[in-house]
């Protein structure tokens, strides 16, 4: 076994890909690179080669191979000597298809997916605007729903295959005042009345064309919604993970193909009457950027199986594009140094190679970003859920199809009934997000610490809360807020802390109506100076809460008392909270259940 990732399968296929490039791509590169757009017949050779569905499935005319196969091919991409044209061929196979693929209706499967696969329709992702990149949360396009429609305004900006592509994948607000949690994904056809598009001048990858688009009253299907409205968020942070494994994989074949151009060039070019390749201080530069290289590949590589297997690689996936991307423009400037002028002039290789790499670190999550994401897993101790497996996907996709207008029934994620608000302290939230080809049962890894988080037996309720159906319900909000947030209050309640004061009031909350005859034990283990274990349980039309963890529990919730009490309140979305890993539930369909018999509580 040569090796570890790799079979003689995908070698073979390495091999078919690179005679494609070599034959196909990279003697056009020139023309393309000047016209600044890659002609349509690359894309229906590409389709015809089977390279535009290698991990989608055979139904939209894809070929359901592993992801190395995917790795493969991006590695080969190399080989057309221009980031422009990989990035173009990387978005729209791993980007905006893999939304539609992921968590889109089988509707926009059939008409764009299956294009898309057989190089009909490219795609774009709009995600990035004029005023925000970094924090996705921030975004202002707006999408209002009116009838059977949704009525998009707004701008978009750095968009690829955003001037001659088909359709866009768009993120835009559905829900402004709910931060992340208010972020929906819709498919956008290009040429749909009020999208406006210009062309953006760049310094590198100019055969990938690059755009402003403008959104002016544009109307969309709500067929054409991705998944759940209000979820695009999670879909993103979900996808970002495939977005960066793109860009690392990328990142470092091409300083592969970099060093091995500079390879022949030293060997050939000759000073003080010996070739270049002969002097020490060139052979030792080279020989440390090689031995990086490695390093960078091999941690890659080891991004990419976790990802395939389905194992949390958040972390794997930001170090990889992080150290990928930095060492490309590393080992361009040096490779372009070895070719003394010539590696100045505009028509060498390495000239074109120096530009492109440049992109590498900002494009898909900056550096900042990524060491961001990775000392909030190094020093924050969060863990992260894990990623969706991508072959496990294929295997959840729905055997019977929905009705067409709608999003698939198999990819709603449960809705959790809290208000939800912006989290992003480092502007981008690196996540998993619940896997929505089914409903999520084993959860978060970790309870990420917060605050003081000893775990403290909390005191027995002095004063006995009655179980009933929305006893307060007739109260001042107001009021019945205050009470719960200052107990003792008025000289109501004994003191207790806010978190056990909202755990103790889910009996006058619950909507015994809602309940039925529902039956279940819910323990609430609260870290922290104000925690506790608490156990909630339903039977019958009652509910009752108790100190301590009594009987065999249905499910059972783990957090600080801090996450909990924001939650209930509406500061923290608890989709977030969970998907960060602030949040652990033992089964989540249980407690998404559990939910939905309760009133909210009043907005603050
Ligand atoms: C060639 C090209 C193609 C692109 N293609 C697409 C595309 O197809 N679709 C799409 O949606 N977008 C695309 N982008 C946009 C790209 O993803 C963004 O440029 C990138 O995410 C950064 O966002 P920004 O430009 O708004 O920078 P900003 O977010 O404004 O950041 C500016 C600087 O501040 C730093 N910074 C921001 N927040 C922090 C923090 N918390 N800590 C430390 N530093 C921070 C950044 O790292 C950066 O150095 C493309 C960009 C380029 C250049």
């Amino acid at each position: 076994m040569k090796s570890a990732f790799f079979n003689e399968e995908h070698e073979a296929f390495r091999s078919a890909v690179r005679q494609f490039m070599e034959r196909e791509v990279a003697p056009n590169a020139g023309e393309w690179e000047r016209e600044e757009r890659i002609p349509r017949s690359i894309w229906h050779q590409m389709a015809d080669n089977d390279l535009l569905g290698i991990n989608y499935p055979e139904e939209f005319g894809g070929i359901n191979a592993d992801f190395f196969f995917s790795v493969v091919f991006l590695e080969e991409l190399a080989r057309g000597g221009m980031g422009g044209f990989t990035a173009a061929v990387g978005v729209h196979e791993y980007m905006a298809l893999a939304y539609i693929h992921q968590f889109g209706s089988r509707l926009l499967k059939e008409n764009y997916l299956g294009p898309g696969i057989r190089g009909e329709k490219i795609g774009a992702l709009a995600i990035t605007e004029p005023n925000t990149g970094s924090d996705v949360s921030a975004i202002r396009t707006r999408a209002v729903r009116q009838g059977d429609h949704f009525i998009i305004n707004g701008g978009k900006t750095f968009i690829t295959n955003g001037v001659y592509g088909d359709f866009i994948v768009l993120a835009a607000k559905t829900d402004p005042e709910a931060g992340p949690g208010g972020i929906s994904l819709f498919v956008v056809d290009s040429h749909s009345k009020g999208v406006d598009t210009r062309k953006l001048k760049k310094i590198g990858w100019n055969s990938s064309d690059t755009a402003e688009i403008s959104f002016d009253d544009v109307k969309v299907f709500r067929s054409h919604l991705i998944g759940q409205e209000n979820m695009g968020f999670y879909y993103i942070m979900e996808c970002f993970q495939l977005e960066r494994l793109v860009a690392a994989i990328t990142a470092a074949a091409g300083a592969d193909y970099c060093l091995e151009i500079t390879l022949k060039y030293i060997r050939e070019r000759e000073a003080f009457n010996r070739p270049l390749a002969k002097f020490q201080a060139i052979r030792h530069a080279l020989s440390d950027l090689a031995t990086e290289l490695e390093a960078a590949r091999q941690l890659t590589y080891h991004a990419c199986w976790k990802y395939k297997a389905g194992i949390p690689a958040i972390k794997e996936c930001s170090m990889a594009k992080l150290y990928a991307t930095e060492l490309a423009k590393k080992v361009a400037d040096a490779c372009l140094q070895y070719f003394g002028g010539y590696g100045y002039m505009e028509d060498y290789l390495i000239a074109r190679a120096f530009r492109d790499a440049r992109a590498g670190t900002i494009v898909g999550g900056t550096s900042e970003i990524m060491r961001e994401i990775i000392a909030k897993v190094l020093i924050d101790e969060v863990e992260y859920r894990a990623a969706a497996n991508v072959e496990g996907k294929k295997s959840a996709e729905p055997v019977s199809p929905p009705p067409p207008a709608e999003p698939e029934k198999a990819h709603e994620t449960p809705e959790i009934e809290l208000a939800a608000e912006t989290p992003a302290d480092t502007g981008e939230i690196p996540s998993g997000e619940p896997e929505t080809g089914s409903q999520p049962e084993t959860v978060v890894e970790t309870v990420a610490p917060e605050g003081m988080d000893t775990p403290k037996t909390a005191l027995a309720p002095e004063i006995p809360i009655a179980a009933t159906n929305g006893a307060s319900g007739d109260r001042d909000a107001k009021i019945e807020m205050e009470e719960l947030l200052h107990p003792g209050v008025g000289g109501i309640q004994p003191p207790r802390s806010p978190a056990e004061s909202i755990l103790y009031s889910l009996p006058e909350r619950f909507r015994a109506d809602k309940a039925g005859n529902y039956q279940g034990i819910f323990h609430f283990k609260l870290s922290g100076n104000e925690g506790g274990d608490y156990t909630v349980t339903l039977n019958a039309g009652r509910c009752s809460v108790e100190p301590g963890l009594t009987g065999k529990a249905t499910c059972v919730l783990e957090s600080s008392a801090r996450t909990y009490l924001d939650m209930e309140t509406g500061k923290t979305n608890p989709q977030i909270a969970f998907m960060m890993g602030k949040v652990k539930i033992s089964n989540v369909p249980e407690m998404m259940q559990f939910l939905k018999f309760f009133r909210k509580l009043p907005d603050t």
